[in-house]
């Protein structure tokens, strides 16, 4: 399909747009040679089920390899990924400053507006896929980024110059890749592929939802469809110290906050770490 296809033909061709190809041109950083790298702007998740599993699985997808010195280059790009029928979309921005504009989403959804889909954005492709499989677990992906925040914190200060925060995260817990069945992801700086998975228990879910989706459902500009927000590690630890500062304010219910908070860190280290932690001070 010619890349500008999609903009000529009419509505019901866009009605039915699945996943969309373009081609980027690249100059190589090492030789400087010309080329075009062959990519997607968009993924139509539900449909495309091929297209899916490479996301899923495929860790060359986006690489570009220079046809002059044949280099492979990293490539970063704006991608939507969509979930039609659970309604939920996740943008990979490499540009922060880049705008998302309401038209170019109708666009590759085929539909007037998105109200009512969950929208998440991303700045690398690995938060990108982290975020996707977030989100077909079916649960609050927030849930999953304040457990990330919640273990990382635990983990020794030491061990963090080993396990860097940029190489942590979420991902299935084993091979049959399960949609409900994830796991916390420490990779070493050390040696490349080697790393811990510690899976993320049913009950820790319940129990931080118990506690914070209260939360989150009080808060404002925390529950907006239409809109895409990026929820990651720094988020989570926005709202960690928002919580804090409640819990320590010495208002009614703060002594209360105290305590839930210090059951939870317990549970994190148990459920996840299956060790013993004492309630912080
Ligand atoms: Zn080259």
């Amino acid at each position: 399909m010619p890349e500008d296809a999609f903009l000529n033909e009419g509505n019901e061709v866009m009605m039915s747009l699945r996943t969309h190809e373009v081609n980027i041109g690249v100059t190589c950083p090492a030789c400087k040679g010309q080329g075009m790298f062959h990519t997607w702007d968009c993924i139509d998740g539900t449909d495309d089920t091929a297209m899916r599993q490479r996301v899923l699985t495929d860790e060359g997808l986006f690489f570009y390899e220079c046809p002059h010195c044949h280099s492979q280059i990293h490539m970063e790009s704006p991608c939507l990924y969509i979930n039609k029928e659970d309604k939920w979309m996740v943008w990979h921005i490499p540009d922060p400053k880049s705008p998302v504009t309401s038209a170019e989403v109708c666009t590759f959804l085929g539909e007037d507006s998105f109200e009512e889909y969950l929208c998440r954005s991303a700045l690398t492709w690995g938060e990108w896929r982290e975020k996707i499989i977030e989100m077909e677990s079916g649960r609050d992906d927030r849930l999953y980024e304040i457990i990330k925040y919640g273990a990382y914190h635990l983990i020794k200060e030491e061990d963090k110059k080993l396990l860097p925060l940029e190489a942590f995260h979420v991902d299935y817990a084993d091979e049959t890749r399960q949609a409900d069945a994830l796991a916390l992801v420490f990779l070493r700086k050390d040696k490349k592929g080697l790393g811990y998975t510690y899976p993320v228990t049913p009950k820790l879910l319940e129990v931080t939802s118990d506690i914070f989706s209260p939360i989150l459902q009080r808060l404002p500009n925390m529950n907006s469809r239409g809109r895409f927000d990026r929820f990651g590690y720094a988020w989570a630890e926005q709202l960690m110290q928002y919580i804090l500062k409640a819990a320590s304010s010495g208002q009614q219910g703060a002594n209360a906050y105290n305590q839930l908070l210090g059951f939870w860190v317990q549970q994190v280290g148990q459920e996840i770490f299956h060790a013993e932690v004492r309630p912080p001070q």
